[in-house]
């Protein structure tokens, strides 16, 4: 499926996210899936940067790396996206900049492995990396799970590390549900903001 489907229901942060990216990811620029798994966000960024624009993937597993791959490959779409099977701590080291948008879509893999989640060590070092990427006005969002083991405390973790980025440098939001359980899934959204002359 070739068109972009913008979202019916606004349930969960995915939803919202998929809306954000559509209105700040431009034709012909680069952007990055930091955890592609099944490939849908991989599929959205590709479907938003265009032929002219190219999609650098990443995932640690084989299993997620064939999966979008395939979803990209329904789409036509191969020309325009690159899978890296690599810890996505090295996207500054294999994707060149500038990006106009990094998804970290964390946790576990849906129909797969569950014992392969994301830590938070590796998890902050490549949130690190991705800031050293960004465009002006672009975006970084990162869903966290803190529902399942080892998640939650990824999730204080990321809260806690985003919520002291500078305000005239980024523009942090959090993004979730209310009427949910309070560990259900939410998103955390940084934006850079375009401040050359004093960066
Ligand atoms: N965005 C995906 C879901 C991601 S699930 C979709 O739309 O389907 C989280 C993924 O992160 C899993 O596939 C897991 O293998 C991957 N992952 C775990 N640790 C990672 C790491 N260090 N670098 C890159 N990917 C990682």
């Amino acid at each position: 499926m070739n068109s972009i489907q913008s979202p019916t229901y606004l349930r969960g942060p995915v939803a919202l996210n998929h809306l954000l990216l559509q209105n700040f990811v431009q034709k012909g620029s680069k952007a990055i899936d930091a955890t592609c798994g099944n490939g849908k966000d991989t599929l959205l960024l590709a479907q938003l940067v265009g032929a002219a624009g190219h999609v650098f993937a990443f995932d640690v597993q084989k299993t997620a790396c064939l999966r979008t791959s395939e979803r990209i490959a329904d789409a036509g779409m191969q020309k325009r996206v690159t899978i890296h099977q690599a810890s996505h701590e090295l996207i500054a080291d294999l994707v060149p900049s500038p990006v106009a948008a990094i998804i970290f879509n964390l946790g576990w893999l849906p129909g797969g492995d569950r014992s392969i989640i994301t830590n938070p060590e590796t998890t902050i070092a490549a949130l690190k990396n991705s800031l050293t990427l960004l465009q002006p006005s672009g975006l970084l969002t990162i869903t966290c799970y803190p529902g399942h083991g080892g998640g939650d405390e990824e999730a204080r973790q990321v809260s806690n590390w985003a919520a002291e980025l500078a305000p005239n440098h980024w523009h942090v939001w959090r993004m979730g549900q209310m009427n949910v359980a309070t560990d259900a899934p939410s998103c955390i959204v940084v934006q850079k903001v375009n401040n050359h002359a004093d960066a």
